[in-house]
């Protein structure tokens, strides 16, 4: 397992102190471990995609006249949305867990050479999403010390520390306006909220079991409809999104979040070697609001059974 592939890649590009949390290195269960990180990323992908929904469901924003204030928005309503309660561990939480996926991705050298990203120039780089979510996550807590103190580094890595505050006050306030009206769900719940899970070919079947198990878009449906509370109407739709792949897509036509089986693949597996060309894409993802530059090439077939490596 690469060592980025876990909160550990903070750990690793030496913004949280290893030493300090004896929860590191002493965690029997690797897998278990790795599987929470992927999950957390998942979750932070899908909340995005939330984000976009409710920018255009309930605020009704033009969101494709300004693509970068639309992906930064998605990125900070995610993080409201998922921000772990200060005295949380913080080093299990999703938003932390999506912090190092963005790390890692911009250690992969996704920012660069974006000859195969055509839609980079609409999203902030990977490791200002990064700093942003730190940022906010430091500015949650007001208390000293900070209970966000080890995500300071990479706060300071796009943001000024000392405006953190502010920038999370301002966030927390525009979303206690957003949800102003939902605070009274009762017996009526006014969210219409499905989920299914597309079939797939045997490439992506372990992601698509995968997202299945994890639960993640069944525990959105059960937020979202339960405590968010807001009147969306949403398909929550595991699909093979095919050729150039988008990550999680929010379709506004479609009225659909999409998470694509190609980047629970990612998270688990990494980088598709020898993609497959020519997949066709899927509808939705080729005109909605996606969770990230497109970059993923499709993962060709396995081998046969007898010889196919599992993930470790
Ligand atoms: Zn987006």
């Amino acid at each position: 397992m690469p060592l980025a592939r876990s909160w550990r890649g903070l750990v690793a590009a030496g913004f949280v102190g290893l030493a300090v949390s004896p929860a590191w290195g002493q965690d029997p269960d690797e897998a278990a471990l790795e599987d929470q990180w992927v999950i957390g990323n998942l979750v932070f992908l899908a909340y995005h995609e939330v984000g976009h929904l409710l920018l255009d469901q309930i605020v009704q924003a033009d969101q494709r006249g300004n693509r970068l204030q639309a992906e930064q928005s998605a990125d900070d309503i995610a993080t409201w949305l998922i921000s772990p309660d200060p005295a949380e561990e913080i080093e299990s939480s999703e938003a932390v867990a999506a912090i190092g996926g963005w790390l890692e991705m911009a250690d992969a050298g996704d920012d660069v050479g974006a000859a195969h990203l055509p839609d980079v120039d609409v999203y902030p780089d990977a490791v200002t999403r990064a700093s942003r979510i730190a940022c906010l996550l430091f500015g949650s807590d007001d208390s000293e010390p900070n209970a966000f103190a080890p995500l300071e580094a990479v706060a300071a890595l796009r943001f000024e520390v000392a405006d953190c505050r502010q920038t999370y006050l301002s966030l927390d306030e525009g979303m206690e306006e957003l949800f102003g009206d939902a605070d009274d769900i009762g017996d009526q719940p006014v969210a219409r909220v499905r989920v299914q899970y597309d079939s797939v070919g045997p490439a992506l079947a372990e992601a698509r079991e995968f997202l299945i198990d994890s639960s993640v878009l069944d525990a959105l449906r059960e937020d979202l409809v339960e405590y968010i509370g807001l009147p969306v109407d949403v398909l929550l739709r595991g699909a093979p999104c095919g050729r150039e792949s988008p990550g999680f897509v929010y379709n506004p036509s479609r009225r659909e979040i999409v998470a694509c089986y190609e980047e629970v693949d990612w998270y688990l597996f990494g980088e598709p070697e020898n993609g497959a060309a020519g997949a066709e894409q899927d509808a939705a993802a080729a005109d909605g609001l996606g969770a990230r530059p497109r970059r993923i090439p499709p993962r060709p077939p396995p081998p046969p059974p007898s010889s196919n490596p599992r993930r470790q």
